[in-house]
């Protein structure tokens, strides 16, 4: 044990606001904000030098993953099962495709069971919590590790906009020692998002919440601030401010910035669809461990934060604007913290890591509506704002290699994109398996009782 109470050699997390006590990964992975109300980060990120970048493996997501968190657990607990883990987390494909321009390609991130990029991380923060449980009793083990592996049964308890609360209840579905219990604002995520968050059943239940993605959040809050019900109920809560949420998506930056650089010798630049910020923070970490990224630009939808933000105002978070690419309506996204952390805390460094452009509703339609015969490909709403920009740039002038991360698969979000394409496009086969199973939501009023009282219940 070293001062801070961790192992040896563990790999130390402390927050962004430097006043909270400092964590190994297994205790990192799963929190949420830190008690001082920063966000976890690695004490020091490591760096590739150029053997050991040469030696990271670009055949299997799995394998280039794996490569890029083992400096970042050290001796943590996990470390042996870390390959596991990991192969267990990308157990699906995430293609580089061209699209028709020169230089133009999107990355595939929707072949997991829920058709967005949240399934891989999600995947890999249920693989290691599961991992945790059963792990047998080690000697230093902390002390946050030991409470997962004792308690009985687990309530991850998720509010969600939609892709996220999919993406944790298919993660954690049939998983022992868990249950799930997501919240959504009724009537406000797409018909085929609704469908997917009550088709799991199982340890899995789903609550349509009378009220925002605020008030669900909110509820989640309180219920996570009941100390009497968490004595009865032990809750967790998958957050996506979490480092487990957020490090496995360097895999595939990692993955395509190498077989680019190792096949064209050249830098490939990424275009992220961003709404608070975790996707592209891998993007960013991974290059900050040497990897060979070019440029990182978010596409954000009308939500104007981030791009103020960038064009040299200060920060100012705000309430979300509901947008068609809804997965992306944040108005504070909490993650530019971790950007101020990667700068060293300087503004203008952070502001000179990224790119940003604000693309609005009616251009989201008219990239949809053209992309088949101007990209070959059928955008869902987050990705045309990924299109939007590499169609920008290509017009000012801009001849580097782009890739736009697809967030999502476009017959997740067919309320939109099914008017602006000549066909609607299949779902990909997991999610049509989900969408083809019964869905159960029951109604939930805006009550921190009535909650409560779902929690003690029992299901799954
Ligand atoms: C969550 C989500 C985003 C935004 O990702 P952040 O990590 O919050 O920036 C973009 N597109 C889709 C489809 C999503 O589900």
């Amino acid at each position: 044990m070293n001062a801070a109470g961790l192992p040896g050699d563990a790999v130390r997390y402390v927050s962004t606001r430097g006043a909270s006590p400092a964590l190994c990964f297994s205790e990192a992975l799963g929190s949420g904000l830190a008690p001082d109300g920063g966000l976890y980060v690695p004490e020091r990120l490591p760096r590739f030098d150029a053997p050991a970048l040469a030696a990271i493996p670009d055949a299997r997501l799995a394998d280039t993953l794996a490569a890029l968190l083992r400096p970042l657990l050290g001796e943590d607990v996990l470390a042996p099962r870390l390959d596991g883990l990991c192969a267990q987390a990308a157990a699906f494909d995430v293609p580089m495709k061209p699209l028709a321009g020169p230089g133009d390609h999107w990355i595939e991130l929707f072949h997991g069971p829920t058709a967005a990029f949240k399934d891989l991380a999600a995947r890999f923060l249920a693989a290691a919590l599961s991992a945790l449980r059963t792990a047998r009793s080690e000697p230093g083990l902390p002390v946050a590790v030991e409470e997962v592996r004792g308690a009985a049964v687990q309530t991850v308890l998720v509010a969600t906009s939609g892709d996220t609360g999919a993406a944790v209840a298919a993660a954690f579905h049939g998983r022992e020692g868990f249950r799930v219990l997501i919240l959504y604002p009724d009537g406000k995520v797409s018909p085929a998002q609704a469908h997917s968050l009550g088709a799991f059943g199982g340890n899995v239940r789903a609550l349509r919440v009378a009220g925002s993605f605020d008030d669900c959040q909110r509820l989640a809050k309180q219920a996570l601030g009941d100390a009497a019900l968490r004595a009865q109920v032990p809750l967790l809560t998958a957050n996506s401010i979490s480092l487990g949420r957020l490090l496995p998506q360097m895999g595939w930056y990692a993955m395509h910035a190498l077989r680019f650089q190792r096949e064209r010798g050249r830098r490939l630049n990424f275009i992220v669809p961003s709404g608070n910020l975790g996707n592209a923070m891998a993007a960013l970490i991974a290059r900050a461990m040497g990897l060979p990224i070019g440029a990182v630009v978010l596409a954000t939808n009308a939500n104007p934060t981030l791009s103020e933000f960038h064009d040299g105002a200060p920060y100012r978070g705000r309430d979300a604007i509901p947008t068609l690419a809804n997965a992306m309506d944040v108005g504070a996204p909490s993650n530019v913290e971790r950007l101020l952390w990667l700068a060293g805390g300087d503004e203008a460094a952070a502001r000179a890591l990224i790119g940003v452009q604000r693309i609005d509703d009616a251009r989201i339609r008219s990239v949809i509506a053209a992309a088949e015969a101007r990209h070959g490909v059928a955008p869902c709403p987050h990705t045309a704002c990924g299109l939007a920009v590499l169609e920008d740039l290509r017009a000012a002038g801009d001849t580097r290699d782009w890739a736009v991360a697809a967030t999502a698969h476009a017959a997740k979000f067919l309320d939109v994109v099914s008017p602006l394409l000549a066909a609607s496009p299949a779902p990909p086969p997991a999610f049509a398996a989900l969408l083809a199973r019964p869905a159960r939501a029951d109604p939930l009023a805006l009550d921190a009782a009535a909650l409560a009282a779902v929690l003690r219940e029992g299901w799954g």
